[in-house]
């Protein structure tokens, strides 16, 4: 490791709980210099200080960071992309170009398909009922000690974030304790749905919906709670046209689908983007969930099961 990135390490600041006031919050692309690159992505003041938050284009990972003024390149979005040509973040943006027309389930929805298992991805959708408590505990009883922290990915809204505190602390906690390592997925702020309108019109595709205010006052939500928002984003119904999906590639996010959504009885394969929602509203993608790991614990016992971390899973998706 260089040296500046031993410095840049020691400004890594998601770990630090540095929450406070955030303002000036703002769409940022460029790189910082010197090699190797991180993609910057966002740039907000905070707590007296100007931060970023960046992305390793080879591990997937993002970051909340400061930059001294002499290491920050700003630069247009396609020069940025340019000059990562070579890395896995544009062979997956440029995978994801042809994966943006479906009304439904658009996006990656698979990783490596080499895996003895998959990514666990988990929705916190709008709810007025507590966190499914219960998925956490069975997690941790069937893959501990084989898998500590045990990598699960979390798709989180404002509205949820807004009303389940003591729910959120639990995971934070869940995460400081060293049980899971959770990756914090933008699942849109308000996650608008309406069931009297049919899915092209419906969710993120609802008339006078801010698609800015979706995406960006998420992540600010996200960051004030104390969590790093991951390059991903799901959509809210895993809705989208090819519109849509352009713009929230132009955020330089990455959409995820699922190809085993559990409570429609969709199988799990290798290398899975499994979903279940955590949010007490599908109780039936839980039980399948939980009957899952149980049927599976003599394979997560010998370590031939296992649960994946998302973005390294994508990095070796071929
Ligand atoms: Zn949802």
């Amino acid at each position: 490791m260089n040296r500046f990135f031993c410095v840049l390490s020691l400004f890594v600041l998601s770990s630090l709980n540095a929450l406070g006031q955030l303002t000036d919050y703002r769409v940022f692309f460029g790189l910082t210099n010197p090699q190797p690159h991180q993609v910057i992505l966002r740039q907000w003041q905070q707590s007296g200080q100007t931060r970023y938050l960046t992305l390793n284009p080879h591990t997937l990972k993002t970051a909340v960071v400061n930059l001294p003024p002499a290491s920050v390149r700003a630069l247009p979005w396609v020069s940025v992309v340019d000059q990562l040509s070579q890395t896995p973040y544009a062979r997956i943006l440029q995978l994801e170009q042809t994966r943006d027309y479906n009304l439904q389930d658009a996006g990656i929805e698979r990783a490596d398909t080499t895996e003895r298992g998959f990514s666990l991805t988990i929705d916190l959708c709008p709810s007025t009922k507590p966190l499914t408590r219960l998925v956490f505990e069975q997690l941790i009883r069937a893959f501990e000690p084989e898998e500590k922290p045990i990598p699960v990915t979390i798709t989180i809204t404002g509205l949820w974030m807004e009303s389940h505190r003591s729910d959120l602390a639990y995971l934070k906690n869940l995460v400081s304790r060293g049980d899971l390592d959770i990756t914090w997925v933008n699942h849109s702020y308000h996650h608008r749905y309406n069931p009297r309108l049919p899915l092209p019109m419906n969710f993120l595709l609802e008339g006078a919906t801010n698609l800015n205010d979706e995406v960006l006052l998420n992540e600010q939500a996200m960051l004030k709670n104390g969590l790093t928002p991951s390059i991903f984003f799901r959509f809210p119904g895993l809705v989208s046209d090819k519109a849509v999906f352009g713009r929230v590639l132009a955020f330089g996010l990455l959409p995820i689908g699922s190809d085993a959504w559990l409570a429609k009885n969709q199988q799990p394969k290798q290398g899975s983007l499994v979903l279940i929602h955590a949010n007490g509203n599908e109780p039936l993608g839980i039980t399948d969930f939980i009957n899952l790991i149980r049927q599976k614990s003599p394979a997560i016992e010998n370590k031939t099961w296992l649960l994946y971390d998302l973005p390294a899973s994508l990095v070796k998706r071929r």
